[in-house]
């Protein structure tokens, strides 16, 4: 893989915006050269357009350096980044599994880039050499979702890395929920397929969806890539502080975790004695998709009852499934209780 050749011959030749945080780093007494105001300590400062202090822990928890790390506003700057980088508009596109996360269809519209999809098996699979047959040679990126939205399920490191060897372009691996899957995280071999980036994010098990920090990991080149494109002071000062504190915290995202996977297999047991539930999902991610007899009148059941599920029976595939998150064991007993109530009648 050459990759200056993949990249948007604009994007290759681009000099980026340099800030006045990028042309002085380190400390000093006196800051007149960015036009802040003096008074409003801290947050009268621009934040660290590097996002240094954040990148510096993430890479020691997660086994990488900081050099492959891009922070990003939620995983959309990072996807939508992607686009920007390597697809040109109305010339080049990208293949993705189907169904899965909308963002990525989104994002291919809204930078005029043809979206492929490869439509998943009835177990959601999907066989590699039908995703490489969606290619052709404007194809610039692939994109797998492992653990996949909606369906849950993981793919196994094998098949990504098949995928990544034959593939000549970039190959996005979206880990959203990855810390609720056993089948492993790619992160560990960027090394060996440096065409790899894989997408993860503070949103999910981190507990922190509103303070929209999403992360891509990827070779020291392409972050670069990244960070020339990126806004300049993309991710605000408040998400900086309260990223740190939360990587400080890793114990009870753990506690988190452990206990909505306890709560993801007890659900699915209690689901199997509710006759309107005509099959369960495996699932390696923080909720379960459940295919029932009645999917849109179930949901409006649930909504009049305050409890919302994410409808997916309009979603190719998934025609009859409610996408359900697993939440507190409290808020799981309600929905369990609504949807017994909902099953008498
Ligand atoms: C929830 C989710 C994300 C997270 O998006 P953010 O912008 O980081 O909140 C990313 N990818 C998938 C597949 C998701 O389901």
């Amino acid at each position: 893989m050459n990759l200056d050749k993949l990249v948007r011959p604009n994007i290759g030749k681009l000099t980026p915006y340099s800030s006045a945080r990028n042309e002085f780093t380190g400390s000093a007494a006196v800051f007149l050269d960015a036009n802040e105001n003096p008074f409003n300590e801290p947050y009268n400062r621009y934040p660290d357009p590097l996002q240094r202090a954040v990148k510096e822990r993430l890479a020691a928890i997660k086994g990488v350096k900081p050099e492959n790390i891009f922070l990003g506003v939620g995983s959309d700057e990072g996807i939508d980044l992607a686009y920007r980088i390597f697809c040109r508009p109305g010339v080049d596109n990208v293949v993705a599994i189907a169904p899965s996360y909308g963002m990525y269809e989104v994002c291919a519209d809204i930078n005029d880039i043809e979206y492929r999809k490869v439509s998943l098996d009835d177990n959601f699979e999907f066989d590699i050499d039908a995703l490489l047959a969606a290619t052709d040679e404007n194809t610039k990126l692939i994109w797998i979702c492992s653990p996949n939205n909606p369906t849950g399920n993981a793919y196994p490191l094998d098949i990504i890395k098949q995928v990544a060897s034959r593939f000549n372009g970039i190959v996005m691996v979206d880990e959203a929920y990855i810390d609720f899957s056993d089948k492993g995280t790619m992160l560990a071999y960027l090394e060996e397929f440096p065409n790899v980036i894989v997408l993860q994010t503070f949103s999910k098990a981190w507990g922190r969806a509103g303070l929209r920090l999403g992360v891509a990991y990827a070779s020291p080149e392409i972050i670069g890539y990244y960070n020339k494109v990126k806004y300049p002071y993309n991710v605000n000062a408040v998400t900086q502080e309260m990223a740190i504190k939360a990587l400080d915290e890793l114990d009870t995202v753990k506690q988190w975790v452990d206990e909505l996977l306890e709560s993801r297999t007890a659900l699915a047991d209690e689901f199997k004695s509710i006759n309107c539930v005509k099959h369960i999902y495996p699932s390696d991610a923080n909720f379960l998709l459940i295919k029932v007899d009645n999917p849109d009148e179930l949901y409006t059941y649930l909504c009049e009852n305050g409890i919302i599920v994410r409808n997916r029976n309009r979603v190719e595939k998934c025609a009859g499934c409610l996408r359900i998150t697993i939440g507190t064991k409290e808020e799981n007993a309600q929905l369990l209780n609504a949807i017994k109530d909902y099953d008498r009648k």
